[in-house]
């Protein structure tokens, strides 16, 4: 253990950055040791959408991620407001399956009716596209390739050393050490899987959105992620892909189509980029803490790591200190 620092994070993906935070924060001397370059795209974070909504994952999440994902939206508020856009997220079903909307009244709270109207009055420019829809006003969502780089130089600021290109095995680290490799953690984890998830960026003067719109088709569901410049992410694939990278005709073929579906003026954007990132996931779905001697790993945090980052690094610290590792 190099004697300057109290705690070594490996990992600099957002559950590594947000641990890093909370640990300086805390007073501890810390560094990062991260196996990529400063351009930060290494990892399953640069690919996110970076929705932060405790409330429609709980239609399909575990409990935990909504109790989680609350103190997150909370933390993300108190620290890094800058960084957050606080303006709900929309949920509309296909235009002929009102019926979808039930399901999430039932299974879900914190949501309002948006009527046509509303509808219109949240988003303009959907007017005449769509019927009724559910909105959920306290829901935030970030732009992770705005997020990553200034949480970076917020540490580097606050004095956090960053080793990048470096590779480390956490057991390697010799004294207090926070496991944040994501799916590379498999090693010591060995029932993690990486979920494939494709994403778009595109881009398209013609229209605005203030929040994520969430397109509730019954087979191939969809989200719009407005962001700086005219850009929109669209997301995302749930793929078992057996650790397969790489976007497919198919995958691609579904966002499109989706995305047209959400407004006819998406027929005509450019398209950025296709990506596809491997979620960090185990069997449950649900993320975990584990300790073994000076190493917590801290993991599984599946389509949720910007939801649970800020919560799960609270945790993280606090089993650092001989704190319970279980969530709930
Ligand atoms: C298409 C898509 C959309 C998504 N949308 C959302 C969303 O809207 N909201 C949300 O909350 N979540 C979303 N997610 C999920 C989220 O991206 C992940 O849960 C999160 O990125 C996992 O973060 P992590 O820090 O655990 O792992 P990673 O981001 O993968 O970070 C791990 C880091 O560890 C580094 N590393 C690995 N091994 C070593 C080593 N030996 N030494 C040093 N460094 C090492 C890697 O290079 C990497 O940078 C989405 C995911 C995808 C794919």
């Amino acid at each position: 253990m190099d004697t300057n620092y109290d705690l070594t994070i490996v990992g600099a993906g957002i559950a590594g950055l947000w641990c890093a935070w909370l640990a300086r924060r805390s007073g501890m001397a810390v560094r990062v040791v991260e196996r990529g370059s400063e351009a930060l795209t290494a990892g399953c974070s640069w690919r996110a959408g970076g929705m932060l909504a405790p409330e429609v994952e709980a239609e399909t999440a575990e409990p935990v991620v909504t109790v989680l994902g609350r103190r997150s939206l909370a933390l993300w508020q108190a620290h890094f407001p800058q960084l957050v856009t606080m303006q709900g997220t929309l949920l509309l079903p296909p235009r002929r399956d009102p019926a979808q909307l039930n399901r999430f009244r039932r299974q879900t709270e914190g949501w309002e009716e948006a009527d046509a109207d509303r509808v219109v009055a949240l988003e303009p420019v959907l007017e005449g596209h769509h019927g009724r829809g559910l909105y959920y006003p306290v829901e935030g969502h970030v732009d992770p390739r705005a997020v990553l780089p200034a949480m970076v130089a917020a540490l580097q600021a606050d004095g956090v050393t960053f080793e990048w290109e470096a590779a480390l095995a956490p057991e390697a680290a010799g004294g207090p050490c926070l496991d944040c490799r994501g799916l590379d953690a498999a090693d010591a984890l060995p029932d993690l899987r990486g979920v494939k998830g494709e994403m778009l960026l595109i881009r398209t003067p013609d229209l605005a959105l203030a929040r994520p719109v969430r397109l509730l088709h019954p087979r191939h569901p969809i989200y719009v992620v407005p962001r700086e410049g005219n850009v929109f992410m669209i997301g995302a694939t749930t793929v078992e892909s057996g650790g397969r990278a790489g976007v497919t005709v198919r995958g691609a073929g579904e966002l499109l189509t989706q995305a047209y579906a959400v407004h006819p003026a998406f027929g005509e954007a450019e398209v950025l980029e296709m990506n596809a990132g491997l979620r960090p996931a185990f069997p449950d779905n649900r993320p975990r803490l584990s300790r073994r001697g000076a190493v917590v790993h801290v993991n599984g945090l599946y389509r949720h790591g910007y939801l649970l980052a800020p919560a799960m690094a609270e945790r993280a610290l606090a089993a650092l200190q001989g704190g319970p590792v279980e969530l709930e």
